[in-house]
């Protein structure tokens, strides 16, 4: 099966990062079309994935944008879509990764007659997107698409919720290629001693930095909990939130915690770091629809404590593969933190469970099995 990807984003998000392991196994049966240039291309290069930059100049719309905007963007939109219509018709199908990939593949898919996928990771809600950008992606999905992958229930749930086809919805969870979160002991003491972590206990985020991602939360939790006790934040602001940047150092000043918190930027050695970890907080303050970090950490072994809502809820279990806590509450936060640091035996039982559980649900080629039986099917 021969598959045109769209993807509207030159920066490598979660929603980059799962597109690599779906495309892969196509080899070059696939080809990736990407709306910007940036650190995603290198990284399909890497894996050997097809790769086109199709538009030089980035789509203006962003996730709350009016109606007005919306239009008058569809102006740029014109020769990006005559250039996918044009090369989707040497391709089986149109596959759109975001939401900007699926309007233009959605208009790619009627002239070219070519069947559309949908690769919903997103939570169809007014807490992520304006009401018009809902309604659009809703319609448009409905009208256009044959499948619309859901990345967790909840993202299924908010679809339908606004408006969304039951009938053409399924969830598939991201996969994950298990040995890639296998560490050597080595690297983890060279990486703890590079980043002055020894004798600490590491809480790591891994996450862009935004303010729904809640990197406040653990600076605030942070200041309740044992001195030693320290945080390193990797990520990067990947869509322009420098402001927030700017608010996360200032609070770290004006807590007192310059020694106690790291600011990472973006890695590319996420199992190695999380490895160097002794428990991952994800801290999300809106529901995140699926939370890639929090697998990440079961893989490697290590305690995840996350923000109790959205598709968070499908991967853990409090108690049971990790800790979940109320989102936006530093001091339940921190009173997790306290109790992973004091009661190592059970916390490390827990970590083990969740690595059993989840590398055992969310391997790469059972998913990949699942898309591919999922697109044989339907299309
Ligand atoms: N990530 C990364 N480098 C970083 C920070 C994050 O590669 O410096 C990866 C992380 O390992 C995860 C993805 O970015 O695979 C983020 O996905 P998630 O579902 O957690 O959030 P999203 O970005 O989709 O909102």
């Amino acid at each position: 099966m021969r598959i045109f990807f769209l993807d509207q984003s030159g920066k490598p998000g979660g929603a980059e990062l799962c597109l690599i392991d779906i495309a892969k196994p196509y080899g070059d049966c696939a080809l990736v079309g990407l709306f910007a240039d940036g650190s995603f291309k290198s990284l399909l290069q890497q894996n050997n994935i097809p790769v086109e930059v199709l538009a030089t100049q980035a789509i203006q719309v962003r996730k709350e944008s009016s109606l007005l905007q919306g239009l008058k963007s569809l102006g740029q939109l014109a020769p990006l879509i005559t250039k996918v219509v044009k090369i989707a018709r040497e391709y089986d199908l149109i596959y759109a990764n975001t939401q900007k990939a699926l309007v233009v593949g959605a208009l790619a898919s009627f002239f070219s007659r070519r069947p559309l996928v949908y690769h919903l990771h997103d939570i169809l809600s007014t807490e992520h997107f304006s009401q018009t950008n809902l309604r659009i992606a809703v319609n448009l999905a409905n009208r256009f698409a044959s499948l619309v992958i859901a990345n967790s229930q909840a993202s299924k749930t908010a679809f339908i919720q606004a408006g969304g086809r039951t009938d053409i919805i399924e969830v598939v969870y991201n996969g994950f290629e298990t040995k890639n979160h296998q560490t050597d002991e080595s690297d983890i003491d060279k990486l703890q001693q590079q980043l002055g972590l020894q004798g600490k206990f590491v809480v790591g985020h891994f996450s862009r930095l935004a303010p729904w991602k809640g990197q406040h939360i653990l600076i605030d939790a942070l200041a309740k909990c044992p001195p030693e006790v320290t945080a390193i934040l990797v990520g990067d602001a990947l869509f322009g939130e420098q402001d927030y940047v700017q608010q996360l150092h200032q609070q770290v000043a004006e807590l007192g915690l310059e020694n106690r918190v790291k600011f990472l930027g973006f890695r590319s050695d996420i199992p190695q770091l999380m490895a160097a970890c002794d428990l991952v907080a994800h801290t999300s303050t809106s529901p995140e629809p699926f939370g890639r970090v929090i697998v990440e950490a079961m893989l490697c072994g290590k305690p995840v404590v996350a923000a109790k809502a959205g598709g968070v809820m499908e991967l853990v279990e409090h108690g049971l593969n990790g800790f979940l806590v109320t989102p936006g509450e530093p001091q339940e936060l921190a009173q997790v933190i306290i109790t992973c640091l004091q009661e190592t035996e059970i916390t490390a039982t827990i970590a083990n469970n969740a690595q059993t559980t989840a590398s055992r649900r969310f391997d790469v080629s059972i998913i990949n099995q699942q898309i591919a039986q999922l697109l044989s099917q339907r299309l």
